[in-house]
């Protein structure tokens, strides 16, 4: 029997206000437990919530890039539970008029491009924190209503690897929109997938289970992957997949069952009574449309159509929003009308020391200017490529220009055919044998001459150029 799995997430994303939900407290990680605090977000008797205004206008930032429907008309119900992290014994929420809906992500799968739709975008409040010790539990309150938007996405996910491109596209136009830092580590972005499998065709949807606690893209793929083997395993032997939230293992690479899923009314939802409903004009709208800067597919399309980049060059220029715009000016900067060269820097050798520094292409210290002309030197043949990338680690360690540096430790390489063409004659008559192996078919023999020109060059011979020399004079003799 062939099952196919059906995937949904939702997405929780903490807004970078500078101040929470619905108070002043200030929203920065990191501070000491409890010092971010106040009568509002500890839920004190008679205090009451006020909206960040901030908080509400990032909120429809992310709904229109991922083009929702807005509502006009939008309030705020209680969600309650209780939960030692949840010092009101209930959340503020959305659940009956979330913000917006029916939006959409496009997501890459292996052939073509493909329509995520996404069910609701709505604005609510995070949790305080549990600190779980040997033989105690702490509680730190400072995340306690902290702007959290969640994105509930259909379930029109069919693969872990889907569920990865989707989530990665969310990513990139939440960071794009600079309204969230998406860290999965810093938890300001978190994910629950929610997965069941039905047989290929089928309409109706079958049993999900809910997992939760990935703390990486790759987790939740992990995760997905190990879920989907086990539900599975279950159909196949004609036992039901009991409906649940499972936590994944991390260490064992496995999901295990957490509790079973509360359905929506045991939270019994209501209006939120110290809250007015919010009404959200079209002007607003037009006003934060303005707002939102070019996204990471619009910028990808133009880079691929301006500077005849290719679509796997261009994803990875456009992957940070920083680094795109590096990479933007050295390409405008870069003076020859085929980038490749260029770009092949930029994705090759500078992301490499990027990624070696945890860093961005764009904070190096490695200017537009100075990377071009480094590229130059390669192209004109006067370093070979691995001396270059030697020199972009010195230019980055001891904030150099290249030409500095290439001067300094002249690195010019030999590439005038007249000097080479007497080096290689002299290299070819003080090894005769070498000669002799080359022409009975011992192709080896031209690389060890080759070396022999690189050490009486004390490695400054352009080695292509020294290798087409040698086997001319070669095959001529
Ligand atoms: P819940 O009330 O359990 O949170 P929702 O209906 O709100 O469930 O859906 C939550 C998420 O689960 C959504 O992303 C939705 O697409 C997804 N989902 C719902 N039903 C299924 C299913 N049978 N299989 C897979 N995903 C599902
Ligand atoms: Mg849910
Ligand atoms: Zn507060």
């Amino acid at each position: 029997m062939n099952y196919e799995a059906v995937i949904g997430l939702e997405v929780h994303v903490q807004l970078k206000t500078k101040t929470k939900t619905f108070c002043g407290c200030s929203t920065e990680f990191g501070n000491t437990p409890n010092s971010q605090v106040c009568a509002v977000c500890l839920g004190f008797p008679g205090s009451l919530p006020v909206l960040n205004r901030l908080a509400l206008d990032y909120a429809i930032k992310v709904a229109l890039a991922l083009n929702c429907k807005i509502h006009e008309f939008t309030k705020f119900d209680r969600k309650n539970y209780f939960y030692p992290d949840l010092p009101k014994n209930y959340q503020i929420s959305q659940y009956e008029l979330p913000l917006a809906t029916q939006g959409f992500i496009e997501i890459k799968t292996n052939i073509e491009s493909k329509r995520i739709g996404i069910r609701r975008v709505h604005l609510e409040e995070d949790a305080g924190k549990l600190i779980h010790q040997e033989d105690l539990s702490l509680v730190d309150f400072n995340r306690a209503g902290i702007p959290l938007l969640e994105i509930v996405s259909e379930p029109e996910i069919n693969s872990p690897q889907e569920a990865y491109e989707y989530l990665l596209s969310l990513k990139r136009k939440i960071e794009y929109l600079e309204v969230s830092d998406c860290d999965m580590e810093k938890g300001s972005l978190r994910c629950d997938a929610n997965v069941s499998l039905r047989k290929s065709g089928a309409k109706d949807l079958g049993t999900k289970t809910e997992l939760k606690n990935m703390n990486s893209f790759k987790a939740v793929k992990d995760a997905l992957a190990f879920e989907i083997k086990r539900q599975s395993e279950l159909l196949v032997k004609n036992r039901p997949v009991t409906q649940e939230t499972r936590l994944w293992d991390e260490k064992i690479q496995r999901t295990f069952p957490m509790r079973t899923k509360e359905e929506a009314q045991d939270y019994r939802y209501f209006p939120e009574p110290d809250l007015p409903p919010f009404l959200i004009t079209q002007d607003k709208i037009d006003q934060i449309k303005k707002t939102i800067p070019e996204l990471p597919e619009e910028k990808k399309l133009r880079f691929i159509r301006d500077y005849s980049l290719s679509e796997y060059d261009a994803t990875i220029l456009i992957s940070s929003k920083k680094d795109a715009s590096f990479a933007e000016e050295c390409i405008k900067a870069y003076p020859d009308k085929d980038k490749k060269p260029l770009v092949n820097w930029l994705i090759g050798p500078l992301l490499s020391e990027a990624n070696n520094r945890k860093s961005g292409l764009w904070n190096l210290g490695v200017s537009p200017r100075d990377l071009i002309e480094l590229v130059g030197f390669v192209q004109r043949g006067e370093i070979s490529h691995l001396t270059a990338k030697a020199v972009l680690t010195e230019m980055i360690d001891m904030r150099k220009s290249p030409r500095e540096i290439i001067n300094a430790k002249n690195l010019i390489q030999i590439s005038d055919a007249s000097d080479l063409e007497k080096i290689a004659e002299e290299v070819i008559r003080e090894n005769p044998k070498s000669k002799e192996d080359y022409q009975r078919g011992k192709t080896n023999a031209l690389m060890f001459l080759v070396g022999q020109v690189m050490k009486k060059t004390k490695n400054k011979a352009n080695p292509k150029l020294a290798q087409e020399i040698l086997k001319r004079r070669l095959d001529n003799a």
